[in-house]
């Protein structure tokens, strides 16, 4: 239960605030000095099957932790990569980081996520990160690459190209936000996903909002039409979670069970939970 997984996090959970995108202006030189010095770091939130709330994986998310600003959200940030073409450097320390401290769960199936902008389609990216997770041993079959869409126009068959190079090489495939930005059904069939995920604008109005209530349900029922896994982000109270089990959600991810953590605080709450679920559950 939620309330489980709160008492073993105890008072932990990014109690750091991270800033609003509006509070810290980040340049693109400070961008480059924060690669450089390696300010910019995963977080991790774990992420639970709906139906039994069972510990399924972690999602990274990156934070710059700037020695005099404090924790940077990504939002203040990622924007800013992707125009400058930081992006990629960022993208390879992220995964790298993660990987890392991913092998020290190595004991568990559990899988990782990592988030990837759509402007990324530099084809040598999927040979470097295919590169960097076999160097650490970890199989791309346990690494699902988010996509976000960005408003910018994208040449489809550049995209299809780019997504089915990370499939080949076993990646799993996400469609990350999806219901809110620009991906259309047409993609959703042609292109290799596995998972969609429901925009936390929908997930997080659940109880007010009927309208919310019938997108998501639809998300769900397109999901399982397709044969694509359905995950649920932005998760934040009980009613959400029992409408999503109802309307038969796969995985949920939110500040109901979690907030994102530094990487130390997962490992210790991963190893508790383990300790405390039955052996080969986590
Ligand atoms: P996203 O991938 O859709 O991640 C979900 C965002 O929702 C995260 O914000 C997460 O902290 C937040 N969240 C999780 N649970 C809840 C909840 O219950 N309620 C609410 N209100 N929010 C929740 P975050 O960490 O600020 O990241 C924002 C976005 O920045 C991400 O959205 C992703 O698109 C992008 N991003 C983050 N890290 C990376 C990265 O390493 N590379 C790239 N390309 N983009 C990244
Ligand atoms: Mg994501
Ligand atoms: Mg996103
Ligand atoms: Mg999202």
């Amino acid at each position: 239960t939620p309330e489980m997984f709160r008492s073993l996090l105890g008072a932990g959970a990014e109690k750091q605030q991270v800033r609003n995108p509006t509070d810290q202006i980040v340049d693109e030189d400070m961008l480059v000095q924060a690669i450089k010095e390696c300010w910019i770091e995963p977080y991790f939130q774990p992420k639970f099957t709906c139906q039994t709330q069972r510990l399924c994986g972690f999602e990274a998310l990156a934070r710059l932790n700037h020695p005099e600003f404090g924790m940077i959200s990504p939002d203040s940030f990622i924007p800013l990569a992707e125009r400058t073409g930081l992006i990629t450097p960022l993208t390879l320390q992220i995964l790298e980081s993660a990987v890392l401290w991913l092998k020290q769960l190595d004991a568990y199936e559990i899988g990782l996520a990592v988030n990837l902008s759509r402007s990324q389609t530099d084809p040598a990216l999927a040979d470097q990160l295919l590169t960097l997770s076999s160097k650490h041993g970890v199989s791309p079959g346990r690494i699902t690459l988010e996509v976000t869409e960005t408003a910018q126009h994208q040449d489809p068959m550049q995209l299809l190209e780019f997504l089915t190079r990370y499939r080949i090489q076993g990646f799993h495939l996400s469609l990350d936000d999806f219901g809110v930005g620009y991906s259309s059904l047409v993609e959703l069939a042609r292109l290799p996903f596995s998972e969609i995920k429901i925009d936390k604008r929908f997930v997080g109005n659940l109880a007010q909002s009927t309208e919310s209530q019938k997108i998501c349900a639809a998300i769900i029922g397109l999901g399982q039409a397709m044969g694509l896994e359905v995950t649920a982000e932005g998760v934040e109270n009980q009613h959400a979670l029992d409408f999503l089990a109802q309307a038969g959600c796969d995985k949920v991810q939110g500040y109901y069970f979690s907030r994102p953590m530094p990487g130390y605080e997962a490992l210790r709450w991963s190893r508790q939970y383990s300790s405390g679920a039955s052996a080969g559950t986590l």
